[in-house]
């Protein structure tokens, strides 16, 4: 294909290697592998079970600074610093989510990458793959029938209607659904009450998916999730309702991590798919440490910008998991930096080096939050091909000014070839003695004091203002037992700030809380700051517009 072809077309031109032999770059047996196809497998959870305790290769974070609604390159970059380290050698993999149909189809488009630097078969990997995201919807749709048919035959466990938190959830965009009221039409058809739908990357389903260790873990998870509360007061589980074990096993399948390939034929885990901004934000860690244990450096991205995804890798994954990245690698645009320096979107094609100064206050920021981590930081500037050179010169000025060290990287369209300098220094990073991490704050603070400590030190927040509802429900989790759990903000990804429209910038700002929810099996609590949604709309244009097939049958505008 020509430079610049869509990525559908690069994707298609490429030839996939059979998925054993992607496997065998890491040591991995056919009868390891349960196959979907020729270029699309599991691993055996016998296998997964077997890795654990393996020695551990080198894990590396890509972030990004705040995004514009086009997505900076966090997976593009991964992929290419995973292709760049096996070019010069390694025996590297690399680890993403697997994309949500809701902004496939919605804002965003697809999520395996672009240009020379994407993960195939990407028609699978966006559209249905091995399965796992319809594996959650079904696993957490069967739980919310169990509780309206337990309310419809009598109601034993004494089930306030009222106090029902459990949502339905769908993997599309669908703004109508958030709130409905179902059970309609007489005693022959349920208990009428209020209801509502969320995304399913927004389900705690898919956050247990994503922190169980292994299967006995899943079903005890699964069995903590709390649904409700009864007319006294006191929460109703998963288990009260047995649900967790045929939860369990629907999602027997979906927690056996997926392996594709990358472009050039590195191997890639695909597994799990939590948003950053309304969950947690990171793939799984059966993937991540079964790469870990297979690969010597495996390079992982947490979604959004460091503030949300990176946030969240570290205080909710990395403390429940026990896990410490060698290095994190920041990427950055000078679009995205254009406009933090208040470029107007229609401008953003005419070069203005000031106002890559001014927006390099963005990266200053998120560099000096990642630095609080404990861990070495990276920039990586991906190199766009309308970028000008006094533009780069001045974010060039700009890291140095930071004392932090700056890669630009041409991954996208080059591949390998242009991710090479990228993946030498990460490389470098990597070969050092492990880093000290450091979290935000300690399981033993109060729930109010750990969203002031990520409001204050991260977002740089003067301050939080708990509605009064936020404020009832963190102290009734509080009350439960639940207090020592990791938070996880649900906030927009424009912006420091609650408010999308204070860009990337803001500071001194107040973060208004206005409830909460407790994933007791996921183990944290979800913070709702702002007007953000679990269950997005689309906009006026969706994306789904241009997607078809053409005449041989082939899909088109999947991007
Ligand atoms: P993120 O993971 O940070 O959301 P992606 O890597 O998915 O971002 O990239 C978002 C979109 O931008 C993709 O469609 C990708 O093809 C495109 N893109 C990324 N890097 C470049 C680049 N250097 N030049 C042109 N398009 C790019
Ligand atoms: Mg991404």
């Amino acid at each position: 294909p020509p430079p610049g072809a869509p990525d559908i077309a690069i994707a298609r031109a490429a030839t996939p290697w059979p998925i054993s032999e992607v496997a065998a770059r890491l040591g991995i047996e056919p009868d390891q592998l349960r196959p979907y196809g020729h270029d699309k497998a599991k691993l055996s959870h016998d296998f997964t079970d077997a890795l654990v305790g393996r020695p551990q290769g080198k894990l590396v974070l890509v972030t990004a600074i705040t995004p514009t609604p086009a997505g900076e390159g966090k997976t593009t970059t991964s992929v290419g610093l995973g292709d760049g380290l096996s070019r010069l050698g390694h025996k590297a993999a690399v680890c993403l989510r697997e994309p949500s149909l809701g902004p496939c189809f919605g804002m965003k488009g697809g999520a395996a990458g672009g240009g020379r630097s994407q993960v195939i078969p990407m028609e699978d990997i966006n559209l249905h793959f091995t399965g796992d995201f319809h594996a959650v919807t079904s696993a957490h749709n069967l739980l919310a029938a169990l509780i309206d048919n337990h309310l419809h035959w009598g109601n034993a466990l004494d089930i306030d209607p009222r106090r029902i938190s459990w949502k339905r959830v769908m993997d599309i965009n669908d703004r109508s659904l958030r709130h409905l009221t179902i059970g309609l039409g007489g005693p022959a058809h349920g208990v009428p009450r209020e209801a509502g739908f969320d995304i399913t990357a927004a389900s705690e389903i898919m956050a247990i998916l994503c922190l169980s260790a292994d299967l006995a873990d899943l079903q005890r998870r699964l069995g903590e999730i709390i649904v409700a509360r009864r007319r006294n007061g006191s929460p109703v589980r998963a288990r009260d309702l047995e649900a967790e074990g045929a939860m369990a096993v629907l999602l027997k399948e979906a927690l056996a991590p997926n392996l594709v390939q990358t472009l050039e034929h590195t191997p890639a885990f695909i597994h799990g798919g939590p948003f950053a901004n309304i969950a947690h934000g990171c793939n799984s860690l059966m993937a991540t440490r079964s790469a870990l244990a297979l690969a010597d450096i495996v390079v992982t991205e947490a979604g959004f910008g460091a503030d949300l995804g990176a946030e969240k890798f570290f205080n909710i994954k990395c403390r429940q998991a026990g896990l410490t990245p060698s290095a994190v690698v920041v990427v950055a645009t000078l679009r995205a930096l254009k406009q933090h320096g208040g470029v107007e979107r229609d401008a953003l094609g005419q070069p203005d080096p000031e106002a890559v100064r001014r927006g390099a206050r963005n990266l200053s920021r998120h560099v000096a939050n990642l630095r609080n981590f404990g861990v070495p930081v990276l920039v990586a500037v991906n190199h766009f091909a309308q970028d000008d050179d006094q533009e780069h010169h001045a974010l060039q000025a700009a890291c140095d000014e930071l004392g932090v060290e700056r890669v630009v990287s041409r991954h996208w369209a080059e591949g390998s070839r242009g991710s090479e300098a990228l993946a030498e220094r990460v490389a470098a990073m990597v070969a050092a003695p492990a880093p000290r991490m450091s979290l935000t704050y300690e399981d033993a603070a109060s729930l109010e004091d750990k969203v002031r400590a990520v409001a204050q030190r991260l977002y740089g927040a003067a301050d939080i203002n708990l509605e009064a509802k936020a404020r009832r429900q963190l102290a009734e989790y509080e009350a439960l037992g639940y207090g020592h759990l990791p938070i996880c903000i649900a906030k927009t990804q424009y912006s420091f700030a609650a408010d999308p429209a204070l860009s990337g910038l803001a500071e001194g700002h107040v973060l208004p809380v206005r409830e909460a929810e407790l994933a007791a099996g996921a183990g944290f609590v979800v913070v709702i700051c702002g007007d953000i949604m679990r269950m997005p709309g689309m906009p006026r244009q969706p994306a789904s517009y241009g997607i078809r097939l053409d005449p041989s049958g082939e899909i088109e505008g999947l991007s």
